[in-house]
């Protein structure tokens, strides 16, 4: 039987497309966006109390990845992207119901409003729920998972000199931490691991409202092309 769910608000992210956000929240802290509740969830009763709390878990809707056939198997980029497992082990985008959780830094809270950072959320996402992290009951130190057993590897990444003389001019112009989130961004290597590109190969992505764009200039290192205001 059928349920229906309807979201409490929508996601004002500094990520406009799916490629290059982080797989997970936490690994790019500069990665900031506000929850905007609807009504009557933008009454300051709803959020009451949340300025005791450092960090929120969001379940949401996977907007841009929803389906109608259900997928029982998956090929999540953790493992290089041609391995298969059960949906049901992962964290893919592509799953039945299409609810996604993510547990977020809430740095400030408004009637209305939550100030978040540390977010893997696209623009726009609909979220149904939120519940505030309780570190007795949600923190497990023996807890293990052997398909993701620890933070993905870093790759490097450098800057063309007038790239980076953009990221920081428009940093200042959004008042926001565009250099770090390049950065925390490119080195987690959003380019699919089967890819193997060629250095001539350009990779881009939206971060706020500038164009962000990269290569490989040898495998396991990126260095940022250009920053430019998206048109
Ligand atoms: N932390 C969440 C979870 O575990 O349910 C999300 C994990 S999922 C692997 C993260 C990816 O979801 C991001 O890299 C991004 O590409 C994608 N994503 C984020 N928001 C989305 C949305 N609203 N619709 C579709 N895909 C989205």
């Amino acid at each position: 039987m059928p349920y229906s769910v309807s979201p409490i608000g929508f996601v004002r992210s500094c990520f406009k497309e799916k490629f290059a956000i982080p797989r997970q929240p936490q690994l790019a802290p500069a990665a900031r966006g506000v929850l905007e509740l609807i009504a009557p969830f933008d009454n300051g009763e709803a959020v009451q109390g949340l300025e005791q709390v450092s960090h929120v878990w969001l379940l949401f809707l996977f907007h841009q990845a929803l389906e109608d056939k259900p997928r029982l198997k998956v090929r999540p980029p953790r493992l290089g992207g041609n391995q298969s497992v059960g949906v049901f082990s992962t964290r893919a985008t592509h799953r039945p119901n299409g609810i996604g959780q993510s547990v977020v830094k809430l740095d400030k809270v408004e009637p209305g409003k939550l100030w978040l950072s540390g977010i893997d959320l696209l623009d726009g996402t609909p979220v149904l729920d939120i519940k505030p992290y309780v570190p007795y009951a949600d923190s497990l130190p023996d807890a293990y998972n052997r398909i993701a057993d620890s933070t993905p590897a870093l790759i490097s990444v450098t800057w063309q000199d007038d790239a980076l003389i953009q990221a920081n001019s428009h940093s200042q112009r959004l008042t926001e931490p565009l250099v770090e989130l390049i950065e925390q961004c490119l080195a987690q290597d959003p380019r699919p691991a089967y890819q193997k590109p060629a250095p001539e190969r350009r990779y881009g992505a939206r971060f706020w409202d500038v164009d962000v764009h990269w290569h490989y200039p040898q495998p396991g290192s990126i260095c940022v092309l250009d920053v430019l205001l998206a048109d």
